[in-house]
């Protein structure tokens, strides 16, 4: 069954975006992944065909109405029990990661919801069963580019989108580290030179130089995967005390 993504936005226009150029564009041609983009302004019941209200409490901005919200998904997702996970973009969900975006592309798709605004009514997420994920600690003005940054983060990981399979596998955060530098020809280009080793030939010592890389890359720029990763290493086996 193909990856399917059902996108609910007040700019359905922004999709498929720039999904819809390179191998994600020829992935969705060739049906290996489908997507829809849903209006919300055509869930509003008043004639202004309103979907946001102003802050209870005060406050500058607008807040995205629940009863909206939930039509236009209850029109997506029938029933009970989803069998695609509904994804809420927000700077207030749980980071996304390279292991949620696997899972992600493993399963059948995802509804993914986009705020605008100064957000959603809270009681959406205490009323509809909806993962908060973010992109990052910085703010957005729309949850749209962030729905396309994860969709395209699952698209590149579909069985067939990308030309190689394999070279997903060495990728930064697939091993829980950093990928090891990258260099291609000319081998000289202002006076420096691609390191010797890579130009050897002699693939154990490519392998144990991208391995060094790797490591230390990341103890420098990412000390806090570096962490992790060797949080995990050290574990003891599970039951031990
Ligand atoms: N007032 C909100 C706050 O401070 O948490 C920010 C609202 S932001 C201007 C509007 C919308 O952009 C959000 O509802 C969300 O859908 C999206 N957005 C902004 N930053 C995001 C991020 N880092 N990750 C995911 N979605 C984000």
């Amino acid at each position: 069954m193909p990856f399917v993504a059902t996108i609910l936005t007040l700019y359905p226009e922004m999709f498929p975006g720039p999904l819809g150029i390179s191998l994600a564009g020829r992935g969705l041609r060739e049906g290996l992944w489908s997507m829809e983009a849903v209006q919300i302004r055509d869930f509003a019941t008043d004639r202004h065909r309103s979907v946001d209200d102003t802050p209870a409490g005060g406050g500058a901005g607008m807040v995205m109405r629940a009863d909206v919200i939930a039509a236009a998904l209850d029109s997506v997702v029938p029933g009970q029990g989803p069998a695609r996970p509904i994804l809420a973009m927000t700077p207030r969900g749980k980071p996304l990661t390279q292991d949620r975006v696997r899972a992600l592309a493993d399963g059948p798709g995802a509804v993914i919801l986009c705020g605008r605004f100064e957000g959603i009514d809270e009681r959406l997420f205490e009323a509809r069963d909806i993962e908060q994920v973010s992109i990052g600690d910085y703010i957005l003005s729309g949850g749209e580019m962030a729905a396309l940054t994860l969709l395209d983060a699952c698209i590149r990981l579909i069985p067939g989108v990308m030309g190689a399979p394999s070279s997903g596998m060495d990728e930064s955060f697939e091993t829980g580290l950093l990928e090891y530098p990258q260099y291609t020809r000319p081998v000289e280009w202002e006076g420096r030179t691609i390191p010797e080793v890579l130009r050897s030939g002699d693939h154990a010592k490519i392998e144990a130089w991208r391995r060094a890389r790797a490591e230390s890359d990341t103890r420098l720029r990412r000390p806090d995967l570096w962490e992790r990763h060797e949080g995990a290493r050290v574990q003891p086996p599970s039951g031990a005390r």
